[in-house]
């Protein structure tokens, strides 16, 4: 039996780790779930999965769900905050960690986690960017096992030998291929770009996701974000991660090998098939997932990526490119560009030149450890408030 700990359950990933866990209840038991303010959900998550444990964000949603629990006479103990996070991500009694909060607030309880030597599901791809190598390095420290959950890069964990996450050289491995959907905005002339809507932008293609990520999708900083993430989980230099455009997400990435060999993983597009991957793995679970009919779908494009009309993929490599501090930079002026599109404070097209500024005022440096990411991760955001006001 697996205790695993869900952090952001209320989410797109944390509802759906929960539909596959359910599923299978002879094998995962919930420990501890955990949600910034959607207390309802929450509470209606720990009715049918008692957890030990249940944090929300401040001392009043605890209060609310302390209520609803205990008109349900749930048992299940309310804590809140920060250090509650990382309490639950590092718990004894929790031996798996799903890390499916959005944005850099994930960071501390997955490191916890990390530190702790947990198996981590991380879907919460900000919070390796931030880190990079010194999240890898606690992970290698403490002997926690790390499963990607971003479709690509289980994709190109399934597509790797087994033995190439403990000695990630010599294997013959030329390149990394992403493929991206290309999200809404794919075929949109470039001059109507400057007035999309937030609706217009959230509404994935193919995927159903969070509304930060489905931003992310629409500029392609997500698939900046994941060459970087995959830089740092696979150990693979920038100039040999290849975006390519693939507008049916059939094929969720591939591993290009040096004797022509190209191996991709395929399915449906939903994010059920790498979390029952990433909880069972090696083994295999159902996923509730339906096959998938290569027959209906029929054909398969792919596409090189236009770097005009998708800046962000161009600040995320450069990011990379630059090292040190310069992804913390990237992600969190990212995050508050994005925050201030959703508002309705920053048009479409300011979410990259915003970006820009901010890397172009706040140039990389060293960053030793943890508390300087936090620190340059503090100061981006600062400042691409400022620029915004
Ligand atoms: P979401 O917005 O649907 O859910 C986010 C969860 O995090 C919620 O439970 C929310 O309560 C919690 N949360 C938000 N802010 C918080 C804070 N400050 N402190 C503590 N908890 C907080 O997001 P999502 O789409 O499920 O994405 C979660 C993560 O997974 C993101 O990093 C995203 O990039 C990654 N991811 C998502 C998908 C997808 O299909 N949704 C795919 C790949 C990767
Ligand atoms: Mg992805």
């Amino acid at each position: 039996m697996q205790h695993i700990t869900i952090l952001g359950s209320t989410g797109s990933i944390g509802v759906s780790t929960l539909d596959v866990i359910a599923r299978h209840p002879d094998r995962y038991r919930v420990f501890a779930l955990t949600a910034q303010h959607r207390v309802e959900e929450l509470a209606a998550q720990c009715a049918r999965f008692q957890p030990q444990v249940a944090v929300v964000g401040t001392a009043q949603a605890a209060q609310r769900l302390q209520k609803l629990l205990d008109e349900q006479h749930l048992k299940t103990e309310v804590c809140y905050g920060e250090q509650a996070l990382c309490d639950v991500a590092n718990a004894q009694a929790c031996d798996s960690v799903m890390a499916a909060i959005v944005g850099g607030a994930g960071l501390a309880p997955t490191l916890a986690a990390a530190r702790a030597g947990k198996k981590i599901l991380l879907a919460n791809k900000e919070a390796l960017v931030m880190s990079g190598q010194l999240f890898m390095d606690t992970v290698a420290a403490s002997g926690a096992v790390l499963m990607p959950i971003d479709s690509e890069h289980n994709a190109i964990f399934q597509c790797l030998p087994a033995q190439y996450m403990r000695a990630p050289s010599e294997y013959g491995i030329a390149k990394i291929m992403l493929t991206a959907s290309g999200g809404p905005f794919l075929a949109r002339p470039l001059e109507t770009l400057e007035s999309v809507t937030c609706a217009e932008a959230i509404a994935h293609p193919k995927w159903v996701m969070g509304r930060k990520i489905s931003v992310d999708s629409a500029t392609m900083m997500n698939k900046g974000l994941e060459v970087i993430e995959a830089h740092y989980l696979f150990g693979v230099a920038a100039e040999n991660i290849d975006v390519v455009i693939h507008p049916q997400s059939v094929v969720h990435s591939m591993v290009s090998y040096i004797d022509g060999s190209v191996l991709a993983e395929l399915g449906n597009p939903d994010m059920r098939t790498p979390i029952a991957h990433a909880l069972a793995y090696p083994e295999r679970i159902a996923s509730g997932v339906a096959p998938i009919d290569l027959v209906q779908i029929a054909q398969l494009a792919f596409m090189a990526p236009d770097l005009v009309r998708f800046p962000c993929l161009k600040l995320a490599y450069d990011a990379l490119r630059a090292g040190g501090s310069a992804p913390a930079v990237l992600n969190a002026a990212n995050e508050v560009a994005v925050q201030a599109f959703l508002d309705e404070r920053i048009g479409f097209r300011a979410i990259d030149r915003l970006i820009a500024r901010v890397m172009d005022a706040l140039p990389s440096c060293a960053v030793g450890d943890i508390e300087s990411v936090f620190e340059q991760d503090r100061r981006a955001r600062e400042l691409a408030q400022t620029f915004i006001q």
